[in-house]
C-alpha cells in the first residue's frame, strides 16, 4: 500500500500542492510552521475521513477559502486507484470521491490506505491522562474495523445526549424519564465497543511485549491490560454478557450521575494499564523506558494492521525521530525498512541519506524528490 502523489487546493496553508513520492522513505523537510504537519494531516484525512488536529472540518480550509481538496493517487489492493475528497465552507457537505465515482460516505474509502500516525504527543501517551489513550485505540480500530467506526459515532452521539440530561434535568424534571432508554442502547452500542478494544488489546499487548523485549536488550518485559467498566471482569466475553454487566454498572451509579450531573459509567471512561516488570509505567516510568514503550507501542500498532490487512500500512512520523537519542533512531529506522514511510523533520543532518526529500517552504514544494540512494 502507498502513496504515489498528493495534490492539495486550498488545504490549511496549501494554496497548490502537487508532489509525487517514493514507495520508500518520503523525508519532508523545512523550517518550523512551512507545512510539514499539515501535509501529514492531509494524507490522514485521506485515510481515516477525519483529521487528526481538529475535529472541525472549516479549519482545514486555507483561511477565506471558499473549498479545499484534497485528491491522492495510491496503490492498493494490487492496483491504482484515486481518493478525493472536496471539503466546503458554510453548511454544504463534504463530497468523497473513489476513482472518479462519487460516493455518499467514507465507508467505501476506508481501508484503502492504511495509516500509523507517530507523533511527538505519542511519546508520552503512556504517561499522559487516559484519553490519549483512548483515543489511540479509537483511531486503529476505525480504521481496521468499520463496525467501530460505526459503534463509537454512535456511542458519542448518546454520551453527548445523556450528558445534557443530566446536565439539566434538575430544570427540566421530565427529561429524565427519557435516561433509562439511553441507558440501554448505550450498554448495547458500548458492549460493541468493549469487545473490540478487548481483543485488539490481547494483539497489542503481545506485540508491543515482543518488540520492548528485543528493543531493551531481553531486559525488560511490558505487559498491557485492559481497564474497563468495573463490573465487568472478562471483556472478552460474549456481546449479551458484556451488555448486562453495564446496565448492571449504571444502575448502581444512577443516583451518583443524577447528583453529579455527569456519565460516570461506560466506555468512554476505559484506559489500559501498561506495567513495565510488574511495576505501573505510569507511576514510575522513567521518561526513557516511557519512550521506548511507545516506539514498541507504535511499531505494534503498524505490525497488526500488516496482519489484519495483509498490506503494509504507511507510517507516518511526525517529528519524532528528531526527538530521540541516536540509539532509539537507529531502532526504529531498522524496523522500517519495509513499507512506505513519510518522515517529516526541521534539521536535515544524517536523515536526507535515509530517503527521497521534499522540502516545503510557506506551503510550497520548493524542491522535486532526489532519488533515494541504493
Ligand atoms: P513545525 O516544524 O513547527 O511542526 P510544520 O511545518 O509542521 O512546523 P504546520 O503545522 O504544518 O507546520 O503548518 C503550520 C502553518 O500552517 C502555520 O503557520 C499555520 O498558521 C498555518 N495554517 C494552519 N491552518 C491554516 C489554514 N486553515 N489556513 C492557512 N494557514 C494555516
Ligand atoms: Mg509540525
Amino acid at each position: 500500500m502507498r502513496l504515489d502523489r498528493l495534490r492539495l487546493r486550498g488545504f490549511r496553508n496549501y494554496r497548490e500542492l502537487d508532489a509525487d513520492f517514493v514507495p520508500g522513505v518520503n523525508l519532508i523537510l523545512g523550517d518550523n510552521a512551512q507545512g510539514k504537519t499539515n501535509l501529514l494531516e492531509a494524507i490522514c484525512y485521506l485515510s481515516t475521513g477525519r483529521a487528526f488536529r481538529t475535529r472541525k472540518e472549516a479549519e482545514l480550509l486555507r483561511f477565506g477559502a471558499d473549498f479545499a481538496d484534497l485528491e491522492g493517487e495510491i496503490f492498493s489492493q494490487g492496483r491504482e486507484q484515486t481518493l478525493r475528497a472536496v471539503l466546503f465552507a458554510g453548511k454544504r457537505p463534504r463530497q468523497l470521491y473513489l476513482n472518479g465515482v462519487k460516493e455518499k460516505s467514507f465507508g467505501k474509502l476506508q481501508g484503502l490506505l492504511t495509516t500509523v500516525l507517530f507523533c511527538p504527543e505519542d511519546l508520552l501517551v503512556l504517561k499522559s491522562g487516559a484519553a490519549a489513550r483512548r483515543r489511540l485505540l479509537d483511531s486503529a480500530l476505525c480504521q481496521l474495523r468499520p463496525g467501530y467506526d460505526r459503534a463509537l459515532t454512535e456511542y458519542n452521539r448518546l454520551l453527548e445526549q445523556k450528558s445534557a440530561i443530566l446536565r439539566q434535568w434538575k430544570e427540566y424534571p421530565a427529561w429524565a424519564d427519557a435516561l433509562p432508554e439511553f441507558n440501554l442502547r448505550m450498554a448495547q452500542v458500548g458492549a460493541v465497543l468493549i469487545g473490540y478494544r478487548a481483543n485488539y488489546l490481547v494483539k497489542l499487548d503481545r506485540c508491543t511485549a515482543r518488540y520492548h523485549r528485543e528493543f531493551s536488550g531481553g531486559a525488560e518485559d511490558l505487559r498491557l491490560s485492559y481497564k474497563t467498566v468495573s463490573t465487568i471482569d472478562n471483556p472478552l466475553a460474549p456481546r449479551q454478557e458484556l451488555e448486562q454487566r453495564i446496565l448492571e454498572h449504571q444502575e448502581a451509579h444512577l443516583r451518583a450521575e443524577l447528583e453529579s450531573g455527569q456519565c460516570l459509567t461506560g466506555p468512554h471512561k476505559d484506559d489500559f494499564d501498561v506495567v513495565l516488570d510488574e511495576i505501573s509505567l505510569k507511576a514510575f516510568g522513567s521518561q526513557g523506558q516511557t519512550r521506548t514503550a511507545a516506539i514498541s507501542l507504535k511499531l505494534a500498532e503498524r505490525e497488526i494492521f500488516r496482519d489484519d490487512t495483509g498490506e503494509e500500512p504507511v507510517l507516518l512520523l511526525d517529528d519524532v525521530l528528531s526527538e530521540l537519542d541516536a540509539r532509539r533512531q537507529d531502532f526504529v529506522l531498522n524496523q522500517i525498512k519495509t513499507g512506505q514511510v513519510f518522515i517529516t523533520c526541521c534539521e536535515t543532518d544524517r536523515l536526507t541519506e535515509i530517503g527521497a526529500v521534499t522540502i516545503i517552504q510557506n506551503g510550497k514544494k520548493i524542491q522535486a524528490p532526489l532519488v533515494p540512494p541504493v
